[in-house]
Protein backbone atom coordinates (compact mmCIF):
# COMPACT_ATOMS: atom_id res chain seq x y z
CA UNK A 1 0.00 0.00 0.00
CA UNK A 2 1.51 3.34 -0.98
CA UNK A 3 0.61 4.95 2.76
CA UNK A 4 -2.90 5.48 4.51
CA UNK A 5 -5.14 7.59 2.80
CA UNK A 6 -4.86 10.62 4.56
CA UNK A 7 -1.42 11.13 2.69
CA UNK A 8 -2.83 9.89 -0.76
CA UNK A 9 -5.54 12.04 -0.39
CA UNK A 10 -2.97 14.99 -0.24
CA UNK A 11 -1.33 13.70 -2.80
CA UNK A 12 -4.10 13.76 -4.78
CA UNK A 13 -5.06 17.23 -4.46
CA UNK A 14 -1.07 18.02 -5.10
CA UNK A 15 -1.91 16.27 -8.33
CA UNK A 16 -5.10 18.55 -8.73
CA UNK A 17 -3.45 21.92 -8.26
CA UNK A 18 -0.36 20.66 -10.16
CA UNK A 19 -3.21 20.06 -12.97
CA UNK A 20 -4.36 23.59 -12.40
CA UNK A 21 -7.37 23.13 -10.51
CA UNK A 22 -6.77 26.81 -8.72
CA UNK A 23 -10.09 27.27 -6.88
CA UNK A 24 -8.85 26.25 -3.42
CA UNK A 25 -12.46 26.14 -2.20
CA UNK A 26 -13.17 23.10 -4.54
CA UNK A 27 -9.54 21.34 -3.93
CA UNK A 28 -10.69 21.50 0.16
CA UNK A 29 -13.70 19.85 -0.91
CA UNK A 30 -12.52 17.15 -2.49
CA UNK A 31 -10.10 16.89 0.34
CA UNK A 32 -12.70 16.51 2.67
CA UNK A 33 -14.63 13.60 0.40
CA UNK A 34 -13.31 10.42 1.26
CA UNK A 35 -13.60 8.68 -1.82
CA UNK A 36 -12.74 5.46 -0.81
CA UNK A 37 -16.57 5.41 0.62
CA UNK A 38 -17.78 5.86 -3.26
CA UNK A 39 -16.12 2.87 -4.59
CA UNK A 40 -16.91 -0.19 -4.59
CA UNK A 41 -15.04 -2.21 -1.81
CA UNK A 42 -12.70 -3.86 -3.89
CA UNK A 43 -11.38 -0.82 -5.58
CA UNK A 44 -10.53 1.31 -2.25
CA UNK A 45 -7.25 1.02 -2.54
CA UNK A 46 -7.26 2.97 -6.09
CA UNK A 47 -9.78 5.45 -4.86
CA UNK A 48 -7.34 8.60 -4.79
CA UNK A 49 -5.62 7.81 -7.91
CA UNK A 50 -6.55 10.52 -10.84
CA UNK A 51 -9.19 7.83 -12.70
CA UNK A 52 -12.28 6.57 -13.38
CA UNK A 53 -13.29 3.36 -11.62
CA UNK A 54 -16.44 1.39 -12.51
CA UNK A 55 -19.53 1.23 -10.24
CA UNK A 56 -23.04 -1.14 -9.99
CA UNK A 57 -25.40 -0.70 -12.77
CA UNK A 58 -22.45 -0.77 -15.18
CA UNK A 59 -22.02 2.87 -14.83
CA UNK A 60 -18.65 5.21 -13.88
CA UNK A 61 -17.56 7.34 -10.73
CA UNK A 62 -15.61 10.12 -12.73
CA UNK A 63 -12.33 10.51 -12.66
CA UNK A 64 -11.56 13.38 -9.98
CA UNK A 65 -9.72 15.55 -11.78
CA UNK A 66 -12.68 15.48 -14.21
CA UNK A 67 -14.79 15.91 -11.29
CA UNK A 68 -12.73 19.17 -10.04
CA UNK A 69 -12.84 20.73 -13.20
CA UNK A 70 -16.75 20.48 -13.43
CA UNK A 71 -16.75 21.64 -9.68
CA UNK A 72 -14.61 24.89 -10.49
CA UNK A 73 -16.56 26.00 -13.81
CA UNK A 74 -19.81 26.07 -12.08
CA UNK A 75 -18.55 28.86 -9.92
CA UNK A 76 -20.87 27.54 -6.65
CA UNK A 77 -21.49 29.55 -3.81
CA UNK A 78 -22.76 29.15 -0.41
CA UNK A 79 -26.25 30.42 -1.57
CA UNK A 80 -26.67 28.07 -4.25
CA UNK A 81 -29.20 25.31 -4.95
CA UNK A 82 -27.75 22.86 -7.55
CA UNK A 83 -28.96 20.17 -9.57
CA UNK A 84 -26.55 17.02 -10.23
CA UNK A 85 -28.29 14.71 -13.26
CA UNK A 86 -26.81 11.53 -12.90
CA UNK A 87 -25.81 10.65 -8.94
CA UNK A 88 -24.11 7.19 -9.77
CA UNK A 89 -22.08 6.69 -6.54
CA UNK A 90 -22.53 10.10 -5.26
CA UNK A 91 -19.03 11.10 -5.23
CA UNK A 92 -19.99 14.70 -7.32
CA UNK A 93 -23.09 15.81 -5.09
CA UNK A 94 -20.62 15.30 -1.65
CA UNK A 95 -18.04 17.81 -3.27
CA UNK A 96 -20.84 20.16 -3.93
CA UNK A 97 -22.65 19.23 -1.31
CA UNK A 98 -19.40 20.89 0.55
CA UNK A 99 -19.91 24.41 -1.11
CA UNK A 100 -23.39 25.37 -1.60
CA UNK A 101 -26.61 25.62 -0.25
CA UNK A 102 -28.59 22.69 -0.81
CA UNK A 103 -27.91 19.37 -3.77
CA UNK A 104 -30.76 17.98 -5.82
CA UNK A 105 -29.53 14.71 -7.26
CA UNK A 106 -31.21 12.69 -9.78
CA UNK A 107 -30.63 9.09 -10.62
CA UNK A 108 -32.29 6.32 -13.00
CA UNK A 109 -31.24 3.32 -11.64
CA UNK A 110 -32.68 2.62 -7.67
CA UNK A 111 -29.61 0.92 -6.59
CA UNK A 112 -27.28 3.78 -7.51
CA UNK A 113 -29.77 6.27 -5.41
CA UNK A 114 -30.49 3.75 -2.44
CA UNK A 115 -26.52 3.13 -2.14
CA UNK A 116 -25.71 6.71 -2.72
CA UNK A 117 -28.11 7.75 0.12
CA UNK A 118 -26.32 5.54 2.58
CA UNK A 119 -22.62 7.07 1.74
CA UNK A 120 -24.14 10.45 2.34
CA UNK A 121 -25.62 9.41 5.90
CA UNK A 122 -22.21 7.95 6.83
CA UNK A 123 -19.98 11.26 6.01
CA UNK A 124 -22.63 13.57 7.50
CA UNK A 125 -23.96 15.59 5.03
CA UNK A 126 -28.00 16.63 5.25
CA UNK A 127 -28.11 19.32 2.46
CA UNK A 128 -28.18 16.29 -0.09
CA UNK A 129 -32.09 15.36 -1.52
CA UNK A 130 -32.13 12.30 -3.89
CA UNK A 131 -34.57 11.23 -6.12
CA UNK A 132 -35.13 8.36 -8.48
CA UNK A 133 -36.39 9.42 -11.83
CA UNK A 134 -35.18 10.59 -14.97
CA UNK A 135 -32.91 13.45 -14.86
CA UNK A 136 -33.02 14.61 -19.10
CA UNK A 137 -36.82 16.21 -17.43
CA UNK A 138 -34.73 17.98 -14.69
CA UNK A 139 -36.56 18.35 -11.50
CA UNK A 140 -39.83 20.51 -12.15
CA UNK A 141 -41.10 20.73 -8.80
CA UNK A 142 -37.47 22.20 -7.68
CA UNK A 143 -37.06 24.56 -10.29
CA UNK A 144 -35.31 27.20 -11.05
CA UNK A 145 -31.57 25.98 -9.84
CA UNK A 146 -29.01 28.47 -9.55
CA UNK A 147 -26.73 25.78 -10.58
CA UNK A 148 -27.12 22.59 -12.69
CA UNK A 149 -24.59 19.90 -13.27
CA UNK A 150 -25.29 17.04 -15.79
CA UNK A 151 -22.77 13.62 -15.34
CA UNK A 152 -23.72 12.09 -18.08
CA UNK A 153 -24.06 13.12 -21.85
CA UNK A 154 -26.34 14.51 -23.23
CA UNK A 155 -26.83 13.39 -27.42
CA UNK A 156 -27.87 17.04 -27.99
CA UNK A 157 -27.76 20.09 -25.67
CA UNK A 158 -30.13 19.36 -23.11
CA UNK A 159 -32.64 22.35 -23.39
CA UNK A 160 -35.14 20.81 -21.12
CA UNK A 161 -32.78 20.99 -18.17
CA UNK A 162 -31.28 24.04 -18.87
CA UNK A 163 -34.93 25.25 -19.28
CA UNK A 164 -34.51 24.72 -15.34
CA UNK A 165 -31.72 27.49 -14.64
CA UNK A 166 -32.28 30.41 -12.79
CA UNK A 167 -31.35 33.84 -14.76
CA UNK A 168 -28.09 33.84 -14.08
CA UNK A 169 -27.85 30.63 -13.55
CA UNK A 170 -24.72 28.19 -14.76
CA UNK A 171 -24.61 24.54 -16.29
CA UNK A 172 -21.96 22.49 -16.67
CA UNK A 173 -22.87 19.59 -18.78
CA UNK A 174 -20.97 17.27 -21.28
CA UNK A 175 -22.94 16.92 -25.12
CA UNK A 176 -21.91 14.57 -27.89
CA UNK A 177 -20.37 16.29 -30.46
CA UNK A 178 -19.69 14.09 -33.80
CA UNK A 179 -17.45 11.09 -32.48
CA UNK A 180 -16.78 13.01 -29.65
CA UNK A 181 -18.22 14.59 -25.93
CA UNK A 182 -17.69 18.23 -25.67
CA UNK A 183 -17.56 19.78 -21.70
CA UNK A 184 -19.93 23.20 -21.79
CA UNK A 185 -21.13 25.92 -19.72
CA UNK A 186 -24.17 27.56 -20.18
CA UNK A 187 -24.52 30.66 -18.96
CA UNK A 188 -28.52 32.04 -18.76
CA UNK A 189 -28.54 35.34 -19.48
CA UNK A 190 -31.52 38.25 -20.65
CA UNK A 191 -30.01 37.76 -23.84
CA UNK A 192 -30.61 34.09 -23.89
CA UNK A 193 -28.13 31.14 -23.23
CA UNK A 194 -24.38 31.90 -23.38
CA UNK A 195 -22.25 28.60 -24.43
CA UNK A 196 -18.65 27.85 -23.81
CA UNK A 197 -16.95 24.93 -25.06
CA UNK A 198 -14.20 23.94 -21.91
CA UNK A 199 -12.73 20.53 -23.33
CA UNK A 200 -13.38 17.16 -24.66
CA UNK A 201 -14.63 14.57 -22.16
CA UNK A 202 -15.81 10.85 -22.24
CA UNK A 203 -18.81 10.18 -19.89
CA UNK A 204 -21.43 7.51 -20.36
CA UNK A 205 -24.79 8.65 -22.03
CA UNK A 206 -27.34 10.27 -20.40
CA UNK A 207 -30.12 8.07 -21.11
CA UNK A 208 -34.13 8.85 -21.49
CA UNK A 209 -36.67 6.87 -18.97
CA UNK A 210 -36.25 4.79 -15.77
CA UNK A 211 -33.68 2.24 -15.93
CA UNK A 212 -35.83 -1.07 -16.19
CA UNK A 213 -34.22 -3.17 -13.68
CA UNK A 214 -31.94 -2.57 -10.13
N1 LIG B 1 -21.90 12.02 -10.69
C1 LIG B 1 -21.60 10.61 -10.64
C2 LIG B 1 -21.21 10.11 -12.02
C3 LIG B 1 -22.07 8.97 -12.38
S1 LIG B 1 -22.02 8.39 -14.03
C4 LIG B 1 -20.57 10.29 -9.57
O1 LIG B 1 -20.03 11.22 -8.95
O2 LIG B 1 -20.33 9.11 -9.33
C5 LIG B 1 -23.53 9.06 -14.66
C6 LIG B 1 -24.80 8.60 -14.02
O3 LIG B 1 -25.88 9.18 -14.73
C7 LIG B 1 -25.04 7.09 -14.05
O4 LIG B 1 -25.22 6.62 -12.75
C8 LIG B 1 -26.30 6.95 -14.88
O5 LIG B 1 -27.16 5.90 -14.45
C9 LIG B 1 -26.96 8.30 -14.68
N2 LIG B 1 -27.96 8.65 -15.70
C10 LIG B 1 -27.92 8.44 -17.04
N3 LIG B 1 -29.04 8.90 -17.63
C11 LIG B 1 -29.81 9.42 -16.63
C12 LIG B 1 -31.10 10.03 -16.60
N4 LIG B 1 -31.86 10.22 -17.69
N5 LIG B 1 -31.59 10.43 -15.40
C13 LIG B 1 -30.88 10.26 -14.26
N6 LIG B 1 -29.66 9.68 -14.24
C14 LIG B 1 -29.13 9.26 -15.40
Amino acid sequence: MAGDFDTRVIELVMALRNAGIRDKSVLAAMERTPRNLFVPESFADQAFENRPLPIDCGQTISQPLIVAMMTQALEVTDRCKVLEVGTGSGYQAAVLARLCRRVYTIERYRTLSQEAVKRFEAVRLTNIVTRIGDGTKGWPEQAPFDRIIVTAAAPVRPDAILGQLREGGICVAPVQNGAVQTLYRYRLEAGGIHEESLLDVRFVPLVEGMARSL
